[in-house]
């Protein structure tokens, strides 16, 4: 079924008042659970979440902690990959529905075919992808190391990219690599990000720096414009969550452009008051990423809902190609 076919109505009601925050810590407690929020999460989620960050950083740390429950509060690939590297723990995700249409642009099936059609290829995938993509992949990848993560490569396979195209497109270009494939996935949100609009904000405020999250695949489309020329290389920073807040108490810049989903603003913000931190595309808001409301996390710790399940078998096999991602360069922020 299709995510157009469900209903994706978020669950609603409940205030983020001082009575929820209250249940919400006692319920945590109960469970022995750990809150994890990723940055695109509503500002009320962030605020209460033990950890924020991006999807792999907060992977490590449901794997790292002590908490016996994970309740993840993003989408749901990122709930499945905390899943396979803690196979051991319960992981809630507020509402199960809450998918991606990147990783749903391409299934396990799409992908046993194009490997038939490449045989010997290495398959490298973006981490926005389903567990049972990951099981069929090699190495997976996020913004920040897909760079390294294909020149780990010989230079004579062939190599799958997939599956978002913008970020395929910047990684073909960085290493120059004819032998590189690339499948046309893309991602509702970061597709709304266009060169003419990044263009246009940066002419109209020169003196702006540009922050460019590497992480979520909403941002690709705006590091294959930075390569491009399309904005000025010398304001465009691209940057992994923990170094966005790290450059945010630094720069001495007074005001930032940040092309990301706009969940991001909400942290930015808290680090660097003084800063005005613009979206550039204010429209950037992900619908999977906002389903996790206050009701629906209420729910996920009353109820234990909705549980994230991942084969054992499946589970094994995606999990070699996440550890080898973490053994390749710097994959991702925040942490
Ligand atoms: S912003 Fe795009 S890539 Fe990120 S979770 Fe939403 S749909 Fe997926």
């Amino acid at each position: 079924m299709t995510a157009e076919l469900i209903d994706l109505t978020p669950y609603g009601g409940v205030e983020a008042d001082a009575a929820w925050r209250d249940e919400v810590r006692a319920l945590a407690r109960e469970r022995d659970a750990v809150l994890l929020a990723h940055n695109y999460q509503l500002p009320e989620i962030q605020d209460i979440a033990d950890f924020t960050g991006d999807s792999l950083a907060l992977s490590r740390i449901a794997a790292q902690s002590d908490a016996s429950t994970i309740v993840f509060c993003g989408v749901h690939f990122m709930a499945e990959t905390a899943k396979i590297l803690s196979p051991e723990k319960t992981v809630l995700i507020p509402d199960e529905r809450a998918g991606c249409s990147l990783a749903d642009s391409i299934t396990g099936a799409q992908l046993r075919e194009w490997k038939a059609e490449h045989p010997g290829a290495v398959v490298v995938s973006y981490v926005n992808t389903t567990a049972e993509v990951k099981a069929e992949t090699d190495i997976c990848c996020t913004s920040s190391n897909a760079v390294d993560v294909v020149r780990s490569i010989p230079a004579d396979r062939e190599v799958l990219f997939l599956p978002d195209q913008f970020l395929g497109a910047h990684v073909k270009r960085e290493t120059g690599r004819e032998n590189l494939h690339i499948w046309a996935g893309e991602c509702h949100v970061h597709a709304g990000i266009n060169g003419p609009e990044l263009a246009e904000r940066a002419a109209a405020d020169p003196d702006a720096d540009l922050f460019i999250h590497p992480e979520c695949g909403c941002a690709t489309s705006a590091l294959y414009l930075a390569g491009e020329g399309i904005v000025p290389s010398a304001q465009v920073k691209i940057l992994s969550t923990g170094d966005m807040v790290t450059q945010a108490k630094a720069t001495n810049a007074k005001s930032v452009l940040v092309a990301t989903e706009i969940g991001m603003l909400h942290q930015l913000r808290k680090a660097a008051p003084g800063i005005e931190f613009r979206a550039v595309n204010d429209r950037a808001s992900c619908r999977y990423m906002k389903m996790i409301t206050p009701a629906a996390l209420l729910r996920a710790l009353r109820e234990g809902r909705d549980e994230v399940h991942v084969d054992l078998d499946t589970a094994a096999r995606a999990r070699g190609a996440v550890q080898r991602m973490i053994e390749i360069g710097q994959p991702g922020g925040g942490e």
